[in-house]
């Protein structure tokens, strides 16, 4: 394994990202957050499983009030993810020890400002509540400037993935701020490590976060992770990490045993590398959290994966999402695509909406299109 690369050192509650301190590995709890005894103890059980810093969703102002009594109920180091409310900031700040913004979601509140004055919020808000900040950037809420500006003939999506990190990035340098990290994520492994490679070249003093983005159910999510995680940290690439994985809210503890087993295989030199083949179906989901419409997600995304399995040697995309948060975009570029409702799962072929059918009937409804997608292709590459 190459030497780790030494970046700036970020304090994150009692714990540190970068410098010479170990990879500090990460998880969410996926109780709700309202439901503050089951938080608290998620949160404890997964601390005590070594998890250095816990994610916790957080949507309104009854979800910050959960959250500060949770705050006053652990000592785990805790983050909160600001999705599309920037402003939400200010009321989870004085509650946690990072808040994650995502560049891609800055545009949803309040469009006419610019991006630059909400980070100058952001940045605020950090200073005067001592917290530090992730920019995270993510294939399936790009910046839609940073979309636009994509290269029609490149299938990578990894230049304006990198070029939206390194945006926010100077803008930070340039206002002074420089507690934070950045966490550039894809749902294929290569386009991970690509960028994340490329991005810790130019930028070698920024702490890394790692992970690949709805890897789906075990065992092929944690494949995936291995896959770009264990390639990166081989490199000396990551000071921070969580693999994300479609599971019960009740087996978080499996995203940490899976960064464990990804630690000690880059430490024995056991990696699986880019080269590790996964079918040529590639089933995405997203590893679910407090925001799941329907308790009955996690079991729907291991049916489709279940019912799908005949067409593991067709290259489709499927992906099953969690909720309207981040459903409807990520599921854009999906052959098949399913986000939940609280009673019905959209279904989508790319960006087009084919209808909203119950938690019953939509494996089924998901599989006829994926013959559909199969026959055409067929068709197209034996034409008679
Ligand atoms: S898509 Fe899944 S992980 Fe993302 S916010 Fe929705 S439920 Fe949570």
């Amino acid at each position: 394994m190459t030497k780790r690369r030494i970046t700036r050192k970020i304090k994150v509650g009692n714990a540190f990202i970068g410098g010479d301190a170990p990879v500090l590995v990460q998880t969410m709890v996926a109780t709700k957050t309202r439901d503050v005894d089951a938080t608290v103890a998620a949160i404890d059980a997964l601390a005590e499983a070594g998890a250095g810093l816990i994610r916790v969703a957080v949507d309104s102002k009854d979800d910050a009030a959960a959250l500060a009594e949770i705050r006053k109920r652990t000592t785990a180091n805790l983050s909160v993810d600001l999705q599309e409310n920037y402003r939400l900031a200010e009321l989870v700040a004085p509650s946690v020890d990072k808040i994650r913004y995502n560049p891609g979601h800055l545009h949803h509140l309040e469009p006419s400002v610019p991006w630059e004055r909400k980070v100058d919020y952001l940045v605020d808000v950090a200073r005067r509540f001592d917290v530090a900040l992730r920019v995270g950037v993510n294939c399936g809420s790009l910046d839609p400037a940073k979309r636009s500006e994509r290269d029609p003939n490149d299938a990578s999506i990894c230049d304006p993935l990198l070029a939206s990190a390194l945006e926010h990035v100077d803008y930070l340098d340039s206002i002074g701020f420089a507690r934070f990290c950045v966490s550039i994520k894809d749902s294929d492994p290569a386009t991970v490590v690509m960028a994340n490679a490329r991005f810790a070249e130019l930028r070698p003093d920024v702490p890394l976060h790692l992970g690949v983005t709805e890897a789906g159910a075990p065992p092929r999510g944690v494949e995936k992770s291995r896959m770009a995680l264990e390639t990166l940290l081989a490199k000396g690439i990551g000071e921070t990490l969580r693999v994300s994985l479609t599971v019960e809210a009740s087996e978080k503890r499996a995203e940490i045993d899976a960064a464990n087993l990804i630690l000690a295989n880059v430490a024995s030199g056991k990696t699986i590398g880019l080269d590790y083949r996964l079918p040529a179906l590639n089933i995405v989901s997203c590893p679910s959290c407090s925001r799941v419409q329907n308790g009955r997600f996690v079991e729907l995304a291991r049916a489709i994966e279940k019912a799908t399995e005949f067409a593991r040697d067709y290259p489709f995309k499927i992906a099953t999402m969690g909720c309207r948060v981040n459903g409807p975009g990520e599921t854009d570029d999906a052959d098949v695509g399913l986000w939940c409702g609280p009673d019905r799962v959209n279904l989508k072929s790319g960006s087009t909406t084919i209808g909203a059918f119950s938690y019953e009937e939509v494996v089924d409804k998901a599989v006829e299109l994926l013959r559909q997608k199969i026959k055409e292709y067929d068709s197209s590459k034996n034409p008679s």
